[in-house]
């Protein structure tokens, strides 16, 4: 796909006019992620008046063109190609100040029950993990279960309970949004919408989060290739919200031992061809307890911005997931052990 790139720092009327020159060459163009002062993309449309054909200097000498980008992907806005230097989002703010994921900065961890339960078992977690020096707090309100009869959430009241937990305990908080009519709800008081893997494919949804400003935490979806998975956070990108976040959190395959099969090959994958943060979630990719602190071992060594851990302090009392969920003990352990396995090698000598 063809990319023409326009300098920075335009008016919005000199991008207009630079635009429009674009289309009288090629009627298809049209601006992607605009947003802010965000650099201003149009892709050309490589059918109808064939823009491929059309000389790239023909691009490039009108005024206020930087340049023309040939053979970026379909996820351009993703793309190292558009954008060679990883991708930091900064999350939340206020007193305790924003916490970064991507960009290079030392992996997060973000922990905490499947569901929020109530405002005691929020509270109990929430404590532990900030002893543990977590700043991050995952828990969801509406809860996209497989069985329309299983429990769904504790809806506006979770929420509710999720801002007290976030002003007593100075978390910020994680949570999921199922469809976009309860967007501006959910973010009233999260700080990273997280999409879940059925969501990945809600593309009505992922356009209405590419309106607002909050960051999206962007699960892969079950059955969803790695291209599959790209062009869903183009949905966001492309309507000018630049903080998405990239989640690994297994895919179905014959493998029926464990809950999904989590595939690591896409953390390499991804960091070769994206810019974006991407974190791995070994709780839902394994459904097994045991198995959580090798993957997420395992996750960081193969370069995941972070992990995305389900915690339960009474983990065979939890309402869903408690089977995959790790106590705030085996949390300490296995950030010691993180810890130790990112301490350099000569420590040892
Ligand atoms: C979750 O993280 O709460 C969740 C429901 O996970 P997933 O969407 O990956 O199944
Ligand atoms: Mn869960």
């Amino acid at each position: 796909m063809r990319i023409v790139r326009l300098r920075k720092g335009l008016s919005e009327a000199e991008k207009a006019v630079a635009v429009s020159r674009i289309q009288e060459l090629s009627p298809g163009a049209r601006v992607i992620g605009a947003g802010g002062d965000a650099p201003c993309f149009v892709r050309v449309e490589p059918k109808g008046v064939d823009a491929a054909a059309v000389p790239a200097e023909e691009f490039t000498r009108l005024e206020n063109v930087q340049d023309v980008i040939d053979d970026a992907p379909e996820y351009a806005l993703g793309s190292r190609r558009l954008r060679p230097e990883d991708t930091a989002v900064a999350v939340g703010g206020g007193a305790e100040g924003a916490v970064v994921i991507g960009g290079g900065r030392p992996p997060v961890v973000i922990a905490g029950p499947c569901a929020v339960e109530g405002y005691d078992q929020m509270a109990r977690v929430a404590e532990r993990l900030a002893a543990l020096g977590v700043r991050l707090m995952r828990a969801g309100a509406y809860k996209p279960r497989t069985s329309p009869y299983a429990f769904q959430g504790l809806k506006k009241q979770g929420l509710e309970i999720m801002a007290r937990v976030k002003r007593e305990f100075g978390m910020k908080m994680v949570t999921e949004v199922m469809s976009g009519d309860r967007i501006d709800e959910v973010a009233e008081v999260a700080d990273v919408l997280q999409v879940g893997s059925r969501n990945m494919f809600h593309y009505a949804m992922l356009q209405e989060l590419g309106r607002q400003p909050k960051p999206v935490l962007l699960k892969r979806g079950m059955a969803a290739g790695m291209h599959e998975f790209l062009l869903a956070a183009e949905y966001v990108l492309a309507g000018g919200n630049r903080n998405v976040i990239l989640c690994e959190r297994g895919i179905k395959t014959f493998e029926t031992a464990t809950r999904n099969t989590l595939d690591l090959n896409v953390v390499p994958h991804v960091k070769q061809k994206s810019h974006l943060p991407i974190l791995v979630d070994p709780s839902h990719g394994t459904g097994l307890r045991p198995l959580v602190a090798p993957m997420s071992l395992a996750a960081l060594a193969c370069g995941a911005d972070g992990l995305l851990i389900e915690v339960h302090d009474r983990p065979e009392e939890a309402v869903s997931d408690g089977e995959q969920s790790i106590t705030p003990v085996e949390l300490a352990a296995l950030l010691d052990a993180v810890r130790g396995a990112a301490a350099p090698a000569r420590d040892a000598a």
